[in-house]
């Protein structure tokens, strides 16, 4: 189960297509939706092997099968939990642990800040569910012959199923946040360590897609099309996640190296009751990728908005007041010129805009930040 670094999640709200039915030291435990047919489905699938144990249950036998869902995933939310503790306790924020029909995902916040970190954080969660799966083998022995006979089974191959395929060492399983945290450690480079981690996730997923094709070959029956279909979304499922780890970590590492500073436009000062044809010829004539309002004292009033520029009709331009198309500074919109990397992507996020005015220490008017230009600096080749 892949324990993920929620950058852009707000905090409390739910996402589209969740319940949320607790919380678990302070950090929301969400249901996709996708887990009740998953629910439905296990229920399906099992009722012939209730029925063959506990004959005549009628309907019932499909609770049975929903029982077992809970439990199963009782045993995925001790696992996510796990990640989540270990998390806490280095200081991380945990905002979720969402349950969906691969598992389950640990939105925690931020970053490993090292390789010891990213390898606890990842590994406790294959050894709670070992554990849980050894427990279960266990109780295996002392439980009679039944449905909770039955269960325990189920929890234990489960578990020790769930516990071994996470330490597969490919994102974004577990298994490859802790070869990631090797690589990093040996390396001293975490962005080498995705990147190594990542293309593990991938070889993954083409082995899982020819899983079905070996299998016909050792147990000489041909695959059937649910295990080819089965294949297919694991399969998806890594190849995407291992590419999402390696993107975002590209990003992080590049996001570090940007400066507010060195991607300042030239900027044009003009008074906020100019018509607006003239502030855009100035602004044409001086070659300034950026205009703010002034104050007749000087002071900056506000930021025009490109967009608000281009939807004025040309003809009605020289009659409007360039203010008329200013974004007020108030709110955000003013930022340290030396702000950088993950504070000004915060900032950014904070209060979404497309310019931003960048000022001096002193309060001195520095230039105009684009977002735009923001963007293309970090998600450059
Ligand atoms: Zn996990």
């Amino acid at each position: 189960m892949p324990a993920e670094p929620a950058e852009n999640r707000t905090p409390s709200a739910t996402p589209p297509g969740t319940f949320r039915i607790g919380t678990i030291a302070g950090s929301d435990v969400l249901i996709s939706s996708s887990w009740f047919l998953v629910a439905g489905l296990i229920a399906v699938l099992m009722a012939p092997r209730v029925e063959q144990i506990s004959p005549g249950l009628g309907a019932w036998k499909y609770l049975v099968g929903v029982v077992f869902a809970v439990v199963l995933y009782l045993a995925v939310l001790l696992h996510e939990a796990s990640h989540a503790a270990v998390a806490t306790r280095y200081g991380f924020r945990v905002h979720s642990i969402t349950l969906h029909f691969l598992g389950g995902v640990t939105a925690i916040e931020g970053e490993s800040r090292n390789p010891r970190q990213e390898f606890w954080i990842a590994v406790v969660g294959p050894i709670t569910s070992i554990g849980i799966g050894l427990v279960g083998v266990a109780l295996w022995f002392v439980t009679p012959e039944g449905l909770l006979l039955l269960t325990v089974q189920g929890m234990a191959g489960a578990n020790l199923i769930i516990g071994v395929l996470n330490l597969v060492p490919g994102l974004p399983l577990d298994g490859g946040r802790v070869l990631k945290a090797a690589v990093w450690g040996l390396t001293g480079s975490a962005v080498t360590g995705t990147t190594a981690a990542g293309w593990g996730g991938r070889l993954a997923a083409v082995a899982v897609l020819g899983w079905p094709l070996l299998a016909e070959e050792i147990f000489d029956q041909p695959a059937s099309l649910v295990d080819a279909l089965i294949a297919v979304v694991i399969a998806v499922f890594l190849w995407t996640g291992a590419t999402q780890a390696m993107t975002g970590a590209r990003i992080r590492d590049r996001l570090t190296g940007v400066v507010a500073r060195d991607l300042a436009r030239r900027t044009l000062t003009v008074p906020a009751d100019l018509p607006l044809a003239e502030a855009v010829r100035r602004a044409q004539a001086s070659e300034s990728g950026g205009i703010v309002t002034t104050s007749p004292t000087g002071a900056p009033l506000g930021l025009v908005d490109e967009a608000a520029v281009l939807a004025t009709p040309e003809e009605r331009r020289p009659w409007v007041p360039v203010s008329s198309v200013a974004r007020s500074l108030d709110g955000g919109l003013r930022l340290p010129v030396d702000i950088t990397g993950r504070e000004l992507l915060e900032a950014i996020q904070r209060s979404p805009a497309g310019q931003y005015l960048l000022v001096e220490a002193d309060g001195g008017l520095y230039g105009v930040l684009a977002t735009a230009d923001v963007e293309r600096a970090v998600t450059r080749r």
